[in-house]
């Protein structure tokens, strides 16, 4: 049986700390899928397109990786994809708390869903989309904390 993860989140944009997480998860498992997910009451800084094309500037080479949307609930999605496991990076503590909660959750909705964690390698772990954005707006430089391909995608 192949051992398939979903990695949800917004990636609004994709960020340096979202691209470790991936890479190193796709050592473990045998195919991850970062997936997009779609929530209308939430204002975003890029459509759901161009935050799929960031993704597959910086996915397209690598063989266990694939880029998808979804709409609903997580452990509804993985469930089509026949994932038993969510993945998540953790960064600090306040993650931690807010993760516990919905693993915990999703263990029970999700037929036994496993919710995986790995911790942020240092140099990432301040990294966050929402500081991203913030200086983006502030019309500054985010090439140390975005990877290139996305760094010249990021004007539009
Ligand atoms: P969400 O809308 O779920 O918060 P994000 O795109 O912000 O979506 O994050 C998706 C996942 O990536 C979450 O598990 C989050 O903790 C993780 N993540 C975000 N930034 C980092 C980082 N710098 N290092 C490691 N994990 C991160």
């Amino acid at each position: 049986m192949n051992k398939i993860a979903v990695f949800p989140g917004s990636f609004d944009p994709i960020t340096l700390g979202h691209v470790d997480i991936v890479r190193r998860a796709a050592k473990i498992f045998d195919e991850v899928i970062v997936a997009v997910g779609v929530n209308s009451q939430k204002k975003y800084l890029y459509s759901l397109d161009h935050r799929l094309d960031m993704l597959e500037a910086v996915f397209s080479s690598d063989d266990k990786v694939s880029v998808d949307h979804f709409k609903g609930l997580t452990v509804n999605y993985c469930k089509e994809k026949a994932a038993h496991f969510l993945l998540r990076g953790i960064r600090s503590s306040g993650d931690f708390d807010y993760e516990k909660t919905i693993s915990q959750l999703n263990h029970v909705i999700g037929d036994e869903l496993e919710t995986v964690f790995l911790i942020t390698r240092p140099e990432y772990s301040f990294i966050s989309s929402t500081i991203v954005r913030e200086i983006i707006k502030g019309k500054g430089d985010v090439s140390a904390f975005v990877p290139a391909e996305v760094n010249s995608m990021l004007n539009i």
